[in-house]
Parts: structure tokens; sequence; C-alpha cells
């Protein structure tokens, strides 16, 4: 995966991680918006049933009154009138005053301050009713020259009038339930506002009544029109502050989404970086059997005769070969390590199992790492499976570096073991650790790799080129065989086995060879 792509990646999963953390916490925000306004549409509508029913029964218990007045049988504004007209303001609650006046509008009585006569009513005249319906009842919305000097609802017929308090209408504390809401009640013949209750402002009131159906976005209200009377009732919610709304906002949901939302976009984070990491990758790999092995031959210095070959694993990852040095260390690192040494043994039987058991004198050797090297499992593992090839013990070779012998103890242990049932065992890229020397009395091994590094500084003059020499000489003091690694020139190969080196590796013989090429090598040298 190049820089670019790799990129691309990264913006992408940052893309579905946002996506996903976001997308639930609104979708439960907008839901939860839209349960709050269907309840508080369900509150208004409650309260504006309980305030139109109370409006109707005001205005009919107003006309009731008026009724009353209408069959009383005294001349207007005689003693006995005024008796009348106080008796049924007190026998009806809602009636404030109630009078006569003349065909002029001009004031006669008022059962408060009785005949005009008395004075305060001289002259006073009531101006055109805010509205009459057909068969004549009038009403006028707002006076405020009634005696009490207080704003009246005043409501007429045939010279006689009940007035009353305008609050009447909405009051009532069955719809004040709640927070506290708008009410306004309306003459729906004449436009007019009746009552408000307070703060309400009565231009807006109307204003929304005549855009009705709703207007979505300002705050909820409903209209309730009544069938029987001119009358009509818009609640609003209330206003509410940035404070308040931030108060009342959905937080459970809010919170509940975005958690879940970060849940899932975390699980769906970590999916994707496992996945896409070079440890996903590589599992990924190790499931689908992605690792082939390629041989490089081993030869006898002396004969130049091919003897073995050493198995080296590459990681074929889509049209590209992993060089080992790659993998393996995050393979060791990541417990994926003992698939992978198992599939180069499946892949060595598999390729080379016949030519080895035609060819008994060859060998291959397969590199170990720690774990390998802890437990007997490898060999529980190698045992049967040459068993089943016809391949010999002795036809498997190990290669352990010191990186291996973490647990010494156990490492020396499971040596013994592999060396007890038949396979030699040699110390890799020996010299290039701590303490090379010191592996080398405490382990009982076959042989010892001179690394790279040594090989390349023979023929210099750097302080390093003997080096080699005097490894040859200590393998030789403890009977171990040396096989020279990493031989490129012809100068090299005839230093190190004039110094005793019986095997080499390297690049002046071949490079790692596919299994048939390989064969076709060994055949080669074989005929030489
Ligand atoms: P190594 O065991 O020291 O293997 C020798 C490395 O040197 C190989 O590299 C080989 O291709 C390279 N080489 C051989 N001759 C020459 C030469 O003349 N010149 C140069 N420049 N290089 C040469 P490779 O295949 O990349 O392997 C690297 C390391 O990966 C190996 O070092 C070994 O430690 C490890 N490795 C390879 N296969 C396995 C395996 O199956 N299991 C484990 N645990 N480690 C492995
Ligand atoms: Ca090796
Ligand atoms: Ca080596």
């Amino acid at each position: 995966m190049n820089k670019i792509q790799r990129g691309a990646l990264a913006a992408l999963l940052i893309v579905i991680v946002v996506i996903a953390a976001l997308a639930p916490a609104g979708i439960g925000f907008l839901f939860a918006q839209r349960s709050q306004r269907q309840a508080e549409t369900t509150r208004l509508n409650t309260v504006a049933d309980a305030a139109l029913i109370r409006a109707e029964d005001v205005t009919r218990r107003l006309s009731g009154a008026l009724g009353e007045i209408g069959k009383v049988a005294a001349a207007p504004c005689s003693q006995p009138y005024l008796r009348e007209l106080r008796r049924i303001a007190l026998t009806h609650r809602q009636v404030r005053d109630a009078g006569a006046y003349d065909r002029d509008g001009r004031w006669q009585c008022s059962s408060l301050l009785g005949a005009v006569s008395a004075g305060t009513l001289d002259g006073l005249t009531l101006p055109a009713p805010d509205w009459r319906s057909r068969d004549g009842l009038m009403a006028w919305y707002g006076l405020t020259r009634l005696p009490g000097g207080e704003l009246s609802l005043v409501m007429g017929r045939n010279g006689f009038y009940v007035a009353a308090d305008p609050a009447l209408y909405i009051d009532g504390a069955d719809f004040r339930a709640g927070p506290a809401s708008g009410v306004a009640v309306i003459n729906t013949e004449v436009s007019r506002v009746i009552a408000t209750t307070p703060a309400t402002d009565a231009a807006a009131v109307l204003a929304v009544y005549r855009t009705a159906p709703p207007v979505r976005d300002c705050s909820p209200y409903v209209v309730r029109r009544s069938v029987s009377m001119p009358l009509a009732v818009v609640v609003s919610a209330p206003h509410q502050s940035v404070r308040q709304r931030l108060r009342t906002l959905p937080w459970a949901w809010l919170l509940g989404g975005v958690a879940a939302g970060l849940l899932f976009a975390g699980w769906a984070a970590f999916f994707i970086v496992r996945r896409l990491s070079p440890r996903g990758q590589l599992s990924d790999a190790v499931r689908r059997h992605q690792f082939i092995v390629a041989y490089q031959p081993i030869v006898d210095l002396a004969t130049r005769r091919c003897v073995g070959a050493e198995a080296l694993v590459r990681w074929k990852y889509h049209d590209r070969i992993v060089r080992p040095d790659h993998f393996i260390p995050l393979a060791e690192h990541r417990g994926l390590i003992q698939a992978i040494t198992d599939q180069v043994l499946d892949t060595v039987l598999l390729e080379l199992g016949d030519f080895l058991r035609h060819y008994g004198e060859y060998y291959v050797s397969v590199n170990l790492s720690a774990p390998d090297l802890t437990t007997h499992r490898f060999l529980d593992v190698l045992g049967p499976a040459i068993a089943r090839q016809g391949v010999r013990p002795q036809q498997i070779r190990i290669e352990a570096t010191e990186r291996s012998f973490l647990d010494a103890e156990a490492a020396k242990e499971v040596i013994s073991a592999f060396r007890h049932a038949g396979h030699a065992v040699y110390l890799d890229d020996f010299g290039t650790g701590y303490s090379s020397l010191s592996h080398l009395q405490n382990f009982r091994i076959d042989g010892l790799k001179i690394d790279k590094s040594f090989v390349d500084t023979v023929g210099q003059d750097a302080a390093s080129s003997s080096v080699a020499s005097h490894i040859i000489d200590m393998a030789a003091t403890l009977d171990v065989q040396v096989v020279a690694e990493g031989i490129e020139r012809e100068e090299q190969a005839a230093y190190l086995h004039a110094r005793g080196a019986q095997f080499g590796q390297g690049w002046l013989f071949s490079a790692p060879l596919s299994a048939a090429e390989f064969i076709r090598y060994a055949g080669k040298t074989r005929g030489a």
C-alpha cells in the first residue's frame, strides 16, 4: 500500500468514524425533538380544549344572565328593577355589574351605582358594539369607563347589559397546568381578541390565528374553534430562552446517541485498523497461507557440490514478495511466528518431500524463533510430518540465532531434544550477538553459521577481517561444523576453505531458488 493510498484510507477511516459517531446522535436527537414537540402539542391541545370549554361556558352564563334581566317585569331602573339587577349580579358569579341603557346607548342605571339620576353615569354613552349577532346580542370588548373603572367585557341586548371581567375567559386552574402557556380567546366573526393571559401579545395572537395552520418553526401553538359560538382560542407554548431551551433539550437522547455512536465508531475503527494494520494483514496472511519458501543452496567448499539448502520464507503480498526481515520480527512480537514456522515446514515437505526421500544425502535447514525453542511443540509437529513423507530426521536441520535463546534453560532442553531426535542444530548469525562464545560452550550444537558481516571483510584490511578465521579455528577446537554465509566472491570462498570452513552459502554459488530450480541446481552440482 503506497503513501497516497494510506492517506486516502486514513481519511476514509476518519470520515467513517465521524459519521458513525454522529449519525446515531443526530438521529436520536431529531427523534427526541420530534417526540418532545409531539408531547408539547398534546399538552397544548389539552389546554386549548379546557380553555374553549371555559370560554363557551362564560359566554353561555353571561347571556343567561342577560336573559334573566329581560324577564324582569318591573319598570326599567325603578327600585324593584334595580333590586332584581342586584340579585342577578349576585347570583351569577361571572357578572360584575348589570344595568340598562336607552336607545341611544346612554346609561340609565347600574346594579352597582343605581339610577343615572345619582349623577355618576350622567352623560355616559356606550360606543358602537364591537360585535353584534344576527339576533341582536351585542358585545363590547375592553370598556374601561364602566362602574369601577376596570376593564370590562360587556354583553348587551334590548337596552340592558351585563359586565364581566374579561379575565374570566382565561382564568381557571384546570388549564394552567404545566409550563405557563399563552392563552387568548378570540371573537372569530370580527377577529377581536376578547381576553388573553398576561404577557400575551394580542396582535401576535391574531396574526397566528389568521395564518393558521401553524407556522412550523416558531413556538408551537394550537387553535380551537367553537362549533356553537363565534369563538376560538389560541394557545401558544411559552417562549423559551436559550437557557430554558438548553435545559429542556433531550440531553439523555443526545448523550445516549453520542455514546452509542462512539461505541459503534470505536468498534468500527478498531475493526478497520486491525484489518489494515501490519499485524492484521500478517494474521490474514497466516490464515490464507500466503507464504512461500525460497531455497538457498549450501555447498561443500571443497567440491562445490550442493549438500542441502536453507529454507527462507517470503510473504506473497498481492503481487509483491516481502522479505522476512520485514515481517519476522512482527510475527515474533505478535505471536504469529509458530504458525509461520509450521507453514514453512509444510511447504518444504510438499515441495521437496519427494526429492529428500529420493536423495537421502540432502538436507534442508529451517530457521526457528524463540517460541519454537521454548517448548517441544514444533518437534511434535516435525516428527510425524517427516515420518509421513519418508524423510529422515537427519534431512531436516535447525537454525537458531542467539536471539532465540531468551529462555536459555528451555532452549537448551529443546535443542537437546531436537538433536536427540536426529536433527542437527546450527547456531545462526554466529559472532553478531554478545555471547556467541558462551553459547557455543553452554549449548551442545552441531554447527555454526558465520555471519555474512565477517565474510564481507575477508580480504580487506579491516580489523575484523580475521574474525572469520578465528571462528573457524574455535569451531575446529569444539568439533562443530562451519557454514560460512553470504559468500559473494571467489576469493572469500577460497580463503574460508583454506582456513578450514567446510561449507558455504551465498550468491557466489546461488541466490535463493524456487524448489524446482533448487532441484535442478542440486542435480547439476551432483554431476560436477
Ligand atoms: P539468515 O538466516 O541469516 O538468512 C540468510 C539471509 O541472507 C537470507 O536473507 C539470504 O537471502 C541472504 N543471503 C544469502 N546469501 C547472500 C549473499 O551472498 N549476499 C547477500 N547480501 N545476502 C545473502 P533473507 O531470505 O532475507 O532472510 C533474512 C532473515 O530472515 C534470515 O537470515 C533469517 O534470520 C530470517 N528468516 C528467513 N526465513 C525464516 C523462517 O522461515 N523462519 C524464521 N524464524 N526466520 C526466517
Ligand atoms: Ca538462517
Ligand atoms: Ca544467518
